[in-house]
């Protein structure tokens, strides 16, 4: 079966920016943030399951769902939180991996932001995880959300530790240089290690 790569990294750690440059040598790409949107789309189980279970609070008028007023419902709850989580996590879990099997590059890539704390590395060959000093990371994210600094800082003290996520890579691009629109420091990086990903994929292949 397919060499599936797990590449993850903290907010605004440069994960899309290294994604796209490995879509760009052929690699497909399987994106959680896109699949997490697509499982919840009118028409869907999960939307169903979702509206039956909180009611038609947590829809907009014309069907679709409310993300706000189901944030608001799971908040300060934590059995509603982990009710979802339940449902929606399995069904995340084996939509990436019906997209990865109908890839058809040497082998494919699965972005997903919280890869080690949801334990999804357990469904990948090897993970990538994109490093950054968390100033930068949180400098680089304010500018990009326009949001302030306080609030990326909330978002990142829920993730695991830079230590702990570095402790569980296998391997590691560095994206503490300040890159122009090129980002010629990545590209270099990506190149080296498309190099042995293209080996390993041969090998598991044999
Ligand atoms: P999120 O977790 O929020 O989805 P992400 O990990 O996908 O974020 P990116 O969106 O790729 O991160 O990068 C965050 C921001 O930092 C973007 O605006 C991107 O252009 C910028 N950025 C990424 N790497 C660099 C770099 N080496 N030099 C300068 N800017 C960078």
């Amino acid at each position: 079966s397919q060499f599936i790569l797990g590449l993850t990294g903290g907010i605004g750690s440069g994960k899309t920016t290294v994604a796209n440059l490995f879509a760009k040598k052929g690699i497909t790409l399987v994106d959680a943030d896109v699949i997490a949107r697509d499982v919840v789309m009118p028409g869907t189980q999960g939307l169903a399951a979702i509206a039956n279970h909180f009611g038609e609070g947590v829809l907009l008028p014309d069907g679709s769902l409310n993300r706000q007023a189901l944030r608001e419902r799971v908040f300060s709850a934590p059995g509603e939180r982990l009710w979802l989580n339940g449902l929606l996590h399995p069904i995340i879990r084996s939509e990436m991996l019906d997209a990865a099997k109908k890839a058809t590059s040497e082998y494919v890539i699965l972005v997903v932001p919280l890869l080690f704390e949801n334990g999804l590395d357990r469904l990948v060959d090897r993970t990538l995880v994109v490093d950054v000093e968390p100033s930068r990371q949180i400098s680089r994210t304010a500018r990009r959300d326009g949001v302030s600094e306080a609030q990326v800082a909330n978002i990142l003290a829920s993730q695991i530790s830079r230590d702990e996520r570095l402790a569980k890579a296998d391997d590691v691009i560095n994206n503490n240089t300040d890159n122009k629109e090129d980002f010629a420091g990545l590209e270099s990086q990506v190149t080296a290690l498309h190099q042995r990903y293209l080996q390993l994929a041969a090998s598991k292949k044999q």
